[in-house]
């Protein structure tokens, strides 16, 4: 899933950013309330990690701003405050829940699988499927199949999968995929990715008629449906 993380304590930031990456989710963080409040009205993400004391614009202005939206998003509270005042104008507000801090990451876990699932309400849903051809990816149960048949694929394979089938079409270039995989910098040796794009390549298409991931010499990879 695509997270938004708003927290302006860099080592919380790093941290959530880390965690989250590693349970296969896509995540972008925000510093400060004016970035967070750009991100958050302007990007499609399935959940928002939003800290209450942030500089710029505080938890509650990012929140009003995303409430005042008609998409849906839910939001998960972090708060150093606990306070009863505080919790309940945010619940008010429309934060879906709250966590104060500190918190173990595995509770933080928890409550963003749990909003994840429980999906937006009136109707709307959280996106946790997708597809492609006969290629089928369930987010929450961290399932990838084929014509049916299970993937077995590793967690950097499933985040890569996501990664490319979230972006279905585009040209993703080796960089891009070793900064938002593996989190590696512009200059990192980005062969990991070659290496780990074959080893899905051989899970994903080999055994199938029908290739989905293509190489674009000199560009990067795209996953999409070609004409046989
Ligand atoms: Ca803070």
């Amino acid at each position: 899933m695509r997270l938004l993380v708003v927290e302006d304590e860099a080592k919380l930031a790093e941290y959530l950013h880390k965690g989250l990456s590693e349970n296969g989710h896509v995540v972008d963080v925000a510093r400060d309330g004016i970035e967070g409040r750009r991100l958050a009205t302007g990007g499609e993400y399935d959940l928002v990690l939003l800290d209450l004391m942030l500089p710029g614009v505080d938890g509650f202005g990012v929140l009003s701003a995303l409430r005042a939206q008609s998409r849906y998003t839910p939001v998960l509270m972090l708060t150093a405050r606990d306070k009863v005042e505080d919790r309940v104008r945010g619940l008010e507000q429309g934060a879906d829940d709250y966590l104060v801090k500190p918190f173990a990451f595995s509770e933080l876990l928890a409550r963003v699988g749990a909003l994840l699932r429980r999906g937006a309400p009136n109707g709307a849903q959280a996106v946790t499927q997708m597809r492609l051809a006969d290629l089928e990816i369930d987010l929450v149960s961290r399932k990838a199949t084929r014509a049916g048949q299970r993937l077995d694929l590793t967690a950097k394979e499933f985040k890569l999968l996501t990664l490319l089938l979230r972006r279905r079409g585009q040209i993703l270039s080796r960089t891009t995929l070793a900064e938002q995989v593996w989190d590696m910098n512009f200059d990192s040796d980005t062969n990991v990715v070659e290496v780990a794009v074959r080893r899905l390549r051989a899970k994903l298409d080999d055994p199938f008629p029908r290739p989905l991931l293509h190489t674009v010499r000199g560009m990067g990879y795209v996953l999409e449906e070609r004409d046989a």
